[in-house]
C-alpha cells in the first residue's frame, strides 16, 4: 500500500531502522499485512551482519556463516529461500548438516528483502516526534516519517538514538553485551594443497581455545565436483574467536592477519602459505554473549515504537529474525 501524503513528506504506515535480519522480518511481515513500510539503513548493502564481499573472482562470506532453525516460523522462510534456489544444504561436521546461501550468505536477505522498499547508505542521527509520527533525520534532513517505529541498531546504537525519545527503551539496550570478531579473508596462492582428496572429509576448522571461530577456504562450500575450476587460488575467510578478538581489538590489522594465519596453518599443519591479497574487518558487535532483560521494555509506553535485534533474544540469525517478528506483532497486533 502507498504511503499517505502531507505537504512536506509522506508518512508510512511503519519504518524499520536497519535492514539485517530483525529489520527485513519486521518489514515483510508489514508488508504481507498491507501496510506501508520503509527500510533506512547505513550499510553499502542490506542484510547487516550477514555479508559477502567479492574481490575479483572470489567471493568472501564475512559475517555469519550459516542458518540454523529450531522454531517453525525461521524453518519456513528457510525452506522458501530453499525452494527458490537461494540456499543449500551444508555439512559442516560429521553430525550436522546447516544451511548457507548461494552463491553467497547475502543470498538469503536478498531473498527476504524482495518488493520491500529500502534505503541504503543512510545514517539515522536522530529520531524525534513530528506531529502524531516519528521522524527519521539525518543530521539535520527529515529522511522519512511513520506513525509507528521498530529499531534493530545493534544495542549500543539503538540506546544511543532512543535515549532522548524513549529513554526506557534505551535503558533496555544498554543491558545486552556482545563479542567482537575480527575477520580476514585471505587469497593464497595453491601452496596449500586443497586437491579434492583433502576436500574429503574437510570440514570448516573451529578451535575457540586456540582463537579460531570459524575458518573456511571458501570453495569448501561449493560442491565437490566443481572444486577443479575453484581452486586457482584460495579463498580463506578466517574469523577469530570471541576472546582472540576482544584481546587484539586494537591491534593494527596487518598483525591481526598475520597472527590468525599463523594460527590457521598451525593447526592444520601447514607452513605459512604465500598471501597474495589480504583484507580484514573488525565487527564491534558480532555475536551476542548476554541478551537484554526479557522483563526489560520493548515498546515504548505509546505504543509508537519497539526495539528488535539479536540482542534482545541470542547470538543467532534465527533469534533476530524472531524478535524482528515480535516487534512488527507488538505494535500492529497487540494482545
Ligand atoms: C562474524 C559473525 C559470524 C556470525 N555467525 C553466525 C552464524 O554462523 N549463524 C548465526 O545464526 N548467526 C551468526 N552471527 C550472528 C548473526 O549474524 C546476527 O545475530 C544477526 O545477523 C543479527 O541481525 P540483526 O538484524 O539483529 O542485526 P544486524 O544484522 O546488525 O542489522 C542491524 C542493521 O542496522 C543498521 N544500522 C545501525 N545503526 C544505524 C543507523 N544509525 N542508521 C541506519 N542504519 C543503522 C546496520 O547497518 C545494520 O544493517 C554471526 C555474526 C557475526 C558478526
Amino acid at each position: 500500500m502507498p504511503p499517505s501524503q502531507d505537504k512536506d513528506t509522506v508518512s508510512y504506515d511503519l519504518i524499520v531502522l536497519g535492514s539485517g535480519i530483525a529489520g527485513l522480518a519486521a518489514a515483510a511481515a508489514a508488508q504481507k499485512d498491507g501496510k506501508s513500510v520503509l527500510v533506512i539503513d547505513k550499510g553499502e548493502r542490506l542484510g547487516g551482519r550477514i555479508s559477502a564481499r567479492q574481490k575479483g573472482r572470489l567471493t568472501f562470506n564475512h559475517g555469519a556463516q550459516f542458518f540454523t532453525a529450531r522454531g517453525k516460523k525461521f524453518a519456513t522462510v528457510l525452506a522458501e529461500a530453499k525452494h527458490a534456489g537461494n540456499l543449500k544444504d551444508w555439512q559442516i561436521s560429521p553430525n550436522k548438516i546447516v544451511q548457507i546461501g548461494t552463491p553467497s550468505m547475502l543470498n538469503f536477505p536478498q531473498f527476504m528483502a524482495l518488493d520491500i522498499d529500502i534505503r541504503q547508505h543512510i545514517e539515522i542521527t536522530n529520531i524525534s516526534h513530528l506531529g502524531s509520527d516519528i521522524a527519521f533525520f539525518s543530521n539535520t534532513d527529515l529522511i522519512a516519517k511513520g506513525r509507528q517505529a521498530i529499531i534493530t541498531a545493534p544495542a549500543a546504537q539503538s540506546a544511543l538514538l532512543l535515549n532522548d525519545i524513549y529513554p526506557k527503551l534505551a535503558e533496555t539496550a544498554q543491558l545486552a553485551t556482545y563479542d567482537p570478531c575480527w575477520t580476514v579473508m585471505l587469497n593464497l596462492d595453491k601452496s596449500i594443497e586443497l586437491s579434492n582428496e583433502s576436500y574429503d572429509g574437510a570440514y570448516p576448522l573451529r578451535d575457540e581455545a586456540a582463537g579460531i571461530g570459524f575458518a573456511v577456504p571458501e570453495q569448501i562450500r561449493f560442491a565437490r565436483g566443481s572444486l577443479e575450476q575453484d581452486i586457482q587460488t584460495v579463498a580463506l575467510t578466517i574469523q577469530a574467536s570471541g576472546a582472540w578478538s576482544r584481546q587484539y581489538l586494537q591491534e593494527d590489522p596487518k598483525f591481526i592477519t598475520m597472527q590468525l594465519l599463523g594460527l590457521w596453518a598451525n593447526l592444520k599443519g601447514h607452513s605459512r602459505p604465500t598471501v597474495l591479497s589480504a583484507t580484514t574487518h573488525r565487527w564491534l558487535y558480532a555475536k551476542v554473549t548476554d541478551a537484554a532483560d526479557i522483563d526489560a521494555p520493548r515498546q515504548s509506553n505509546d505504543g509508537q515504537l519497539a526495539i528488535a535485534g539479536d540482542w534482545l533474544s541470542g547470538p543467532r540469525v534465527e533469534q533476530a529474525f524472531d524478535s524482528g517478528l515480535q516487534a512488527y506483532q507488538s505494535l500492529f497486533k497487540p494482545r
